[in-house]
């Protein structure tokens, strides 16, 4: 059942607020109930195959939506690809629309997803430096299905073009911008004409950045993938996914019919506590921005630090791309230490205020070893390829007063 959607004359602050809602059951509450229901009933006979036909809007069982994901779903289109939709109807394209689904996890989109799009004996090109569970499902899972992936070790425009020559046959294209943890950089508008050229989709993975910050279907992409148990939550409080595609209409029988029989779908519970976050998305991020530039700044000129990987540096190789995809840097910094492995360890058992957690993108300000924790069962020689080296630190940048964070390096780094 659709709710208001988005009104295409409202800009992206209020449309995190109000696109979505209010949902069309919620009988003038202002905040929309958590409708948590498993199943759904029918006034008649006539009714339930009507719905089941899919003649009539309705909802039918919980692992085929609800309505609090029926809201998340269409605030998140609305991020994501409103000003796409908006200026395609400016140039008469009125059929065109963006839609987006909802998961109980990232890596449950992407697997729906490369489910999807490929089949056995096809060849998934993909960036090397991606977050650890996403590469542990397209080496052990997809490998499995007698689909090849083959890896472009540096995310340049050259290493993704030369790949694609090598690699004619291929079918999907995936890339991951801000990529976890090494902050690369990769050229979606570039990339996504490289895809095309080859009559192939591109896949990114928006995490990092958020739609506040980049939006990769109005630079080329095809598909967005979202592990909303970070930014867009925000609170740490939910394990979530999203695809976002204006393409849900050519294969949204087979996707749709694929997550229905897989089943990773979020608790109506989840939706409702993942759109309290979106609806703060914009604050929350410009506070991440305001304070990882500062820590980088700080970190960069730090005696002990050998470098540090923030988009916003013009230290940072992928800089001026950086600059021209996105409205600010993010909250994700990722440096090595000069002691490397040990001083890096040292440092995460001196820190005080920050949290030794993986996941990222909460209010408070989370540390972690990629090499121990969450990059631990990528093949050594493959981290060490993506320039995810041993003494690597990455740090999620909460929106704490920055003086405590920075007070907070400055005590632990004095230990090591
Ligand atoms: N993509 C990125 C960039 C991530 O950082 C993560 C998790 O950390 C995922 C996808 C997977 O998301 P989830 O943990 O929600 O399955």
């Amino acid at each position: 059942m659709k709710s208001q959607n988005f009104n295409p004359k409202y800009g992206f602050n209020t449309q995190s607020i109000h696109a979505g809602e209010p949902h069309p059951g919620s009988k003038n509450a202002h905040v929309a109930p958590i409708y948590q229901s498993s199943t759904y009933s029918f006034a008649n006979a006539e009714e339930g195959a009507q719905v089941f036909a899919g003649e009539k809007e309705g909802y039918i069982y919980g692992r085929m939506g609800s309505p609090n994901t029926t809201i998340i779903t269409e605030k998140v289109a609305a991020l994501e690809g409103g000003e796409l939709v908006r200026r395609k109807h400016a140039t008469g394209d009125k059929e065109f629309s963006v839609e987006a689904h909802a998961f109980s996890s990232g890596l449950n989109a992407i697997t729906t997803l490369m489910l999807t799009l490929l089949k056995p004996g096809d060849t998934l090109i993909a960036q090397s430096s991606l977050y650890g569970g996403t590469v542990g499902l397209f080496n052990n899972l997809l490998t499995k299905y007698d689909i090849q992936v083959v890896w472009v070790d540096h995310g340049t425009l050259e290493a993704f073009e030369r790949t694609l020559a090598e690699h004619s046959h291929a079918k999907v294209l995936y890339c991951e911008t801000p990529a976890n943890p090494t902050l690369e950089i990769v050229d979606i508008e570039g990339v996504a004409k490289l895809a095309h050229a080859h009559g192939i989709p591109l896949v990114v993975d928006n995490t990092f950045a958020t739609p506040y910050l980049q939006r990769p279907l109005e630079l080329g992409a095809d598909w967005i993938v979202h592990s909303t148990t970070k930014y867009i939550g925000g609170h740490g409080v939910v394990v979530g996914g999203m695809l976002v595609s204006p393409h849900f209409k050519d294969i949204c029988e087979e996707l749709l019919s694929n997550m229905h029989v897989t089943g990773g779908v979020p608790s109506p519970f989840d939706a409702w506590l993942l759109n309290l976050g979106v609806k703060t998305l914009p604050l929350r991020m410009d506070r991440h921005c305001d304070n990882a530039e500062k820590v980088a700044e700080y970190l960069v000129q730090h005696p002990k630090v050998e470098k540090v990987w923030y988009p916003g540096l013009e230290s940072h190789v992928g800089h001026d791309i950086a600059k021209k995809q996105m409205d600010r840097f993010g909250g994700m910094i990722s440096f090595e230490l000069k002691g490397g492995l040990n001083a890096g360890i040292k440092l995460m058992d001196s820190i005080e205020l920050m949290i030794r957690a993986v996941s990222l993108g909460t209010v408070d300000t989370l540390i972690q070893h990629p090499a121990s924790m969450t990059h631990a069962k990528v093949p050594a020689e493959q981290r060490h390829a993506a320039g995810i080296t041993d003494g690597l630190v990455r740090v999620s940048i909460g929106l704490e007063n920055v003086e405590d964070i920075i007070t907070d390096f400055d005590q632990a780094l004095a230990k090591i």
